[in-house]
């Protein structure tokens, strides 16, 4: 059985609960005295006692823990979460009956109800991804709700509880068939290799399904294309596969080429006819310049942080400077596909940083296309704050006017 303990919230934080804010801040509490335990059940009350919701105390660099719910007398049991399961599943049938895209997120945290959990879908096989300790403490029942909801080919976990969000190295292997990595799934028919048991990542980055989709349809047929923070050439892919004359992966990861190698491969696209380099971004980007290379298409989609021995980039902080380095290397009438996943700005004020960079080169711009988290990346109803992900596709007018 679950500890339970009373929490008195701040009446401040008791309109947001109650509106469905599912985040438990750790200033919400009245009473931060009360010695709490990773995965304690949480009654949260008001000053007088009055129920308010019923959450988990699980640490994570977002908060102290989630709401599950604001009915008093549901339990937090394996029925619980198989509820919450079958609702993720069923929104999310379009998908599962889909045969072009056989890799998508199930379950997405507070979006489905349950923050600091998510599950994807692998063609077969399913990857939980827990974010405290204290929901990984319900993991027995939440693995027995997946096996009553969904038929799983195998079943492979991240733990990345150990400090803000950080993965735990460990075989990630669960239960039921053992995956032949890398799998190939498909996403509107391109392929991707991925490997479950290697790493914090998987290979491909699902919340850009709609970008990649996006890039192949309509901006890659005869067109030059530079990927920066290119990873495993995902992005390159879409591009070749929809026609682009060439395309150049920059990323400085080592492991980059052999992962961008194999993503090509899978897609029988001979790698010999597209440009794979390890290196700095930045140090491309001076590279390019002096090499009087420019590109049709610029992919931008850097770390919230990065560090190397040289400098450090937030985007928060830098992307101004990131976009005018990338608009020195893009031909004029060409297009930047901006993206960033840095949950602390929202999309009107990463608009401001593109305003920032066109009005400082004098340049002018327009924006032909939006993107924010896929359907299946659910969001908390009007709380877009969740919706971390932010994608601006924009054509470059006339330069220097
Ligand atoms: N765009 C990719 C995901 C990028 S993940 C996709 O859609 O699949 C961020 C990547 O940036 C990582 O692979 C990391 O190795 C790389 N990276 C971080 N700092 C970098 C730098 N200064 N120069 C080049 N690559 C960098």
């Amino acid at each position: 059985m679950k500890q339970l303990r009373k929490v008195q919230l701040q009446s401040k934080s008791i309109k947001d609960i109650t509106n469905g804010y599912p985040l438990i801040l750790k200033d919400a509490i009245e009473t931060p005295d009360i010695p709490l335990e990773e995965g304690n059940l949480l009654h949260l009350v008001d000053k007088s006692g009055g129920y308010i919701a019923t959450g988990y105390y699980g640490t994570q660099n977002k908060g102290i823990g989630w709401v599950l719910t604001r009915k008093e007398k549901e339990q937090i049991d394996k029925k619980f979460f198989a509820k919450k399961i079958r609702e993720a599943v069923e929104k999310r049938a379009n998908l599962f009956a889909s045969e072009d895209t056989t890799a998508f997120r199930v379950f997405n945290g507070e979006g489905d109800g349950i923050g600091g959990l998510t599950i994807d879908f692998f063609n077969g096989f399913y990857m939980v991804s827990w974010y405290s300790e204290g929901i990984y403490s319900f993991q027995e029942d939440i693995y027995h709700a997946l096996d009553e909801v969904v038929q799983t080919r195998g079943v492979y976990e991240k733990l990345r509880f150990n400090t803000n969000g950080q993965y735990v190295k460990q075989d990630d292997y669960v239960s039921g068939e053992k995956g032949e990595f890398p799998l190939i799934v498909l996403e509107n028919k391109m392929k991707f290799a991925v490997d479950l048991n290697d790493d914090a990542m998987t290979g491909i980055f699902l919340d850009q399904r709609n970008v990649r989709k996006a890039l192949r349809d309509k901006y890659s047929e005869g067109k030059t294309v530079l990927n920066t923070f290119s990873y495993t050439g995902a992005f390159s892919v879409a591009a070749v596969l929809g026609g682009s004359t060439g395309t150049t992966s920059v990323d400085l990861a080592k492991r980059s080429l052999p992962k961008t190698i194999q993503q090509f491969e899978v897609n029988d696209i001979d790698y010999h006819t597209q440009d794979i380099k390890v290196m700095n971004v930045f140090d491309y980007f001076s590279y390019a310049a002096r090499h009087e290379l420019k590109f049709d298409v610029v992919v931008l989609d850097p770390p919230s942080f990065a560090r190397t021995k040289k400098m450090t980039f937030s985007t928060a902080k830098d992307y101004p400077k990131l976009l005018k380095d990338a608009l020195k290397i893009t031909n004029e009438g060409g297009l930047i596909i901006a993206s960033t996943n840095n949950a602390s700005f929202n999309m009107k004020k990463f608009k401001t940083f593109i305003d920032k960079a066109f009005k400082e080169t004098n340049t002018r711009y327009k924006i032909v296309e939006e993107h924010q988290l896929p359907e299946d990346f659910t969001v908390p109803h009007n709380f877009p704050e969740f919706n971390y992900l932010k994608v601006v596709f924009i054509k470059v007018m006339d330069v220097n006017l």
